[in-house]
């Protein structure tokens, strides 16, 4: 099969390598699309410091890549000896972390915190070998581009339910922000978006979003006089201090990060601010079981416009002409088709 290698920083070839051997409790994957998410791009782009081949973060086997590619659909090829719930044909998708079932977190339904979670990284390959428990079914009337975008969903989902005002300000316009846009408005709840790239703004606007405010310095007059009005949550789609500074001054909360931010930065926080306005500062990562699947259920049902996220198809083999035009900041959502 073919799969995408990691060399180095922007260095990755597509070579031919032995299709995986599945264990008992496995099932082959043929991989038909993936979504690009951010985090490939910061494996690729090495500003995740290492690859995932030796951050410890990450499963271990000859299958492991170097890349992070999860946002898979693809249909069962072939199922190990102990799977009793997926057959040969099944659409599928699967979930980007293994989880212990055990822990403390585990046990209290927070696998995103699992104390032994591992990130499973093997998209970005032909075939993709991955425990059942870890994969869940489609159904077959889903729109194939919509598919990819279970696990980002799932993930916005989960930041999404930490606010629980009407109103929800989100920072960043980029793709992961279109989508909790999309999802919060979908659940009733009114969104102003903050963005500063003038063609993200267009994109938003165009897509129908009503509210998207730049978050350049002229704006922030306007944004505030909004926020003076209403109680507001804040998600910040993008990581770094900036964004997380404005969010705190814009609202008392909460104020979610939801963005990684590479490399790693602190702020300082005025205690004072958070005692006597109350505020709340928290994070949001992955996501639990049930956010996947009400994400697969707004994706089987079609209930979200997910394909106008897509401003690329690229095929497997054109992987690093997609990557360097999502650093050149000339897309969206990408998705690569095998
Ligand atoms: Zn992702
Ligand atoms: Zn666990």
């Amino acid at each position: 099969m073919r799969a995408a290698i990691y060399y180095g920083p922007k260095d990755i070839k597509i070579e031919e390598i032995p299709v995986p051997e599945i264990k008992k409790d496995e099932i082959l994957i043929k991989t038909l699309r993936i979504g690009v998410c951010p985090t490939d791009i910061r494996y690729y782009s090495g500003l995740r410091g290492e690859s995932t081949f030796d951050n410890p973060k990450f499963t271990r086997g000859p299958d492991t890549f170097g890349l992070s590619g999860h946002e898979v659909v693809g249909k069962v090829y072939e199922v190990g000896t102990d799977v009793r719930d997926f057959s040969v044909g099944d659409l599928v998708t699967h979930e980007t972390f293994t989880y212990c079932g055990v822990c403390k977190y585990c046990r209290a339904g927070l696998i995103n915190l699992c104390e032994r979670k591992l990130d499973i990284a093997r998209g970005y390959a032909e075939f993709i070998r991955i425990p059942a428990r870890y994969a869940y079914k489609l159904n077959e009337k889903v729109k194939i581009k919509n598919a990819p975008f279970a696990e980002p969903l799932a993930v916005v989902i989960h930041a999404v339910k930490k606010v629980p005002q009407k109103n929800l300000a989100i920072i960043g316009a980029g793709p992961m922000g279109l989508l909790m846009a999309l999802y919060g408005i979908h659940i009733g709840k009114k969104v102003v978006l903050l963005e500063q790239k003038q063609e993200r703004i267009e994109f938003a606007k165009k897509m129908g979003f009503e509210q998207v405010l730049s978050s350049q310095e002229v704006d922030i007059i306007e944004a505030k006089s909004i926020f003076k009005n209403d109680i507001f949550g804040i998600i910040s789609s993008v990581g770094g201090g900036k964004a997380i500074q404005l969010a705190i001054e814009l609202t008392s909360g909460p104020v979610v990060i939801f963005g990684g931010t590479y490399p790693p930065e602190s702020i300082n926080v005025d205690l004072n601010a958070i005692h006597y306005s109350e505020k709340i500062l928290t994070g949001s990562t992955d996501h639990v079981i049930s956010d996947m699947l009400e994400s697969i259920k707004l994706i089987e049902e079609g209930d979200l416009p997910l394909e106008k996220l897509i401003t690329g198809e690229y095929a497997f083999a054109e992987l690093n002409n997609a990557f360097n035009s999502i650093i050149s900041g000339n897309e969206m959502k990408v998705q690569i088709l095998f």
